[in-house]
C-alpha cells in the first residue's frame, strides 16, 4: 500500500456561504435610497485570489452579472456555462478581442475615442453592449471633460454599438475627500446624455448610497473585507471568506538578549516562548509584516516576531501557556480580520488575498 502524501498544515478555507451573504449585503446597501441597483460581482484577479469559478458558482443564482478584465477568464466563465452579463472593466486590449466579445456576449468598456472606429472596422455580426468610461478625476482611464464633445458626436452614429452605460470610478470614496467633487464633474460632463449609470465600488456602496444608480460594482466587500481604514468589515455585517490557517511546527524558549529570525530584527526582552508557524511569504503572507502583526494561536491573539521567512514565521507564545506544537494558527480570516493584518503590514486586504500562493491548498466550505 502506498503511503498517502499529507500536505503541509497550511491551508486556505473559502467560505462560499459568506460570499453569498456579502453579495446580498452589498445589494441591500445599494438599495438604501429606494431604487434597487443591479450589482456586478467583481471577480477580477481570480476573484481576488479566491478562485474565479468557485466564486462564480457560489453566486450563480443571485449574481446579476460578473465583472473582470481578463479576456481568458471571461471566456472561461462562458465556457463553464454562466449566462449572466459579463463586463470587461478595462475594455478590449486589441481589435482582435472584439470578435471574442461578440462570440461570447461580453460587455466591453470603451475608454478612448479610437475604440469606436475599431468597433466599426470590426464589422461584427452583433452590436456590442458597451460601458463608456469617463475620467472624472481618477486620471487612469476614460474620457476627459475636454473629450466629451467628440464623444457625444461619436455617439450620434454608434455603428456596431448596442446598449450604452456610462461608467466612472471613485478615487477617494474610502477617504476624507469623498465623492462630491467627482459627482459634480460627472454631472457636468454628462449633461444632455440619458443612459444608465454605473459608479459605485465597495466604498461608495457602503458610505454613499446616493451613488447606487443602475449598476453597482462591489469587489472587496464580496470577500468580507472593508474598503475603509477606519471601519471594520464586521461593522457592516460582512463575513470573512478566506481563512488562511496553519499550525505551530516547533517551539523555542529564547533567552533575553537572543534574537529571532533573519537579520536579527527582533531582540528578546524577557524570557520568551517562540512558536514557529508553517507559513511564510511563499504562501502569500506579506513579508513586510513587522514584529507586532496580530496573529491568532489556539484561539488567542498574539503577535508575530522577527522577519517573515519564505516558509515560516515566528510568534510570541509566552502569554498563551496552552499553546504549543500543533496548536492551530489563523493568519487571517475567521477570528483575525484580514484588514488588521494588512494594516499592520502596510498593505490592504486586497493585496493579501490576491497574493495567496498556488502551493496553499484550498478547502471550500
Ligand atoms: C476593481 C474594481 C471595482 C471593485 O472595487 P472594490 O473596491 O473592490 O469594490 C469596481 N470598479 C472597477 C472599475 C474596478 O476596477
Amino acid at each position: 500500500m502506498k503511503h498517502p502524501i499529507m500536505p503541509r498544515p497550511t491551508l486556505a478555507r473559502i467560505d462560499l456561504s459568506a460570499v453569498r451573504h456579502n453579495y446580498t449585503v452589498a445589494k441591500q446597501h445599494a438599495a438604501r435610497q429606494g431604487n434597487p441597483a443591479k450589482a456586478w460581482a467583481v471577480v477580477k484577479a481570480d476573484a481576488y485570489g479566491h478562485g474565479l469559478l468557485r466564486v462564480a458558482r457560489a453566486l450563480d443564482d443571485i449574481a446579476d452579472g460578473f465583472a473582470l478584465l481578463e479576456m481568458d477568464a471571461a471566456v472561461a466563465l462562458r465556457e463553464a456555462g454562466f449566462r449572466q452579463p459579463i463586463l470587461l472593466l478595462e475594455g478590449f486590449f486589441e481589435p482582435a478581442d472584439l470578435a471574442t466579445c461578440a462570440e461570447y456576449s461580453l460587455t466591453t468598456a470603451i475608454h478612448r475615442i479610437e475604440q469606436f472606429q475599431m468597433i466599426r472596422d470590426a464589422a461584427l455580426p452583433v452590436r456590442l453592449p458597451v460601458y463608456i468610461k469617463l475620467n472624472t478625476g481618477m486620471n487612469r482611464l476614460g474620457f476627459t471633460p475636454e473629450q466629451m464633445p467628440a464623444l457625444k458626436r461619436g455617439l450620434q452614429h454608434p455603428e456596431g454599438i448596442g446598449p450604452i452605460t456610462l461608467m466612472m470610478h471613485f478615487a477617494e470614496a474610502d477617504s476624507a475627500r469623498g465623492i462630491d467633487w467627482q459627482l459634480e464633474r460627472f454631472t457636468r460632463m454628462t449633461a444632455g446624455m440619458n443612459y444608465p449609470i454605473s459608479m459605485a465600488n465597495s466604498a461608495a456602496i457602503l458610505r454613499y448610497p446616493q451613488t447606487a444608480h443602475h449598476w453597482v460594482r462591489p469587489g472587496i466587500v464580496l470577500y468580507g473585507a472593508s474598503p475603509f481604514a477606519d471601519a471594520s468589515a464586521e461593522s457592516f455585517g460582512l463575513k470573512p471568506v478566506m481563512t488562511l490557517s496553519s499550525k505551530i511546527l516547533g517551539v523555542q524558549d529564547v533567552p533575553v538578549g537572543d534574537r529571532v529570525g533573519y537579520g536579527g530584527t527582533y531582540e528578546v526582552k524577557r524570557p520568551t516562548r517562540i512558536g514557529i508557524v508553517a507559513c511564510g511569504y511563499a504562501d502569500g503572507y506579506p513579508r513586510h509584516a513587522p514584529s507586532g502583526t496580530p496573529i491568532l494561536v489556539a484561539g488567542k491573539r498574539t503577535t508575530t516576531v522577527g522577519r517573515v521567512s519564505m516558509d515560516m514565521l515566528a510568534c510570541d507564545l509566552t502569554d498563551i501557556p496552552d499553546a504549543g506544537v500543533d496548536s492551530p494558527v489563523v493568519l487571517w480570516g475567521e477570528g483575525m480580520p484580514a484588514d488588521e493584518v494588512a494594516t499592520a503590514a502596510g498593505t490592504i486586504s486586497y493585496e493579501m488575498f490576491c497574493a495567496l500562493a498556488r502551493r496553499v491548498p484550498i478547502v471550500e466550505v
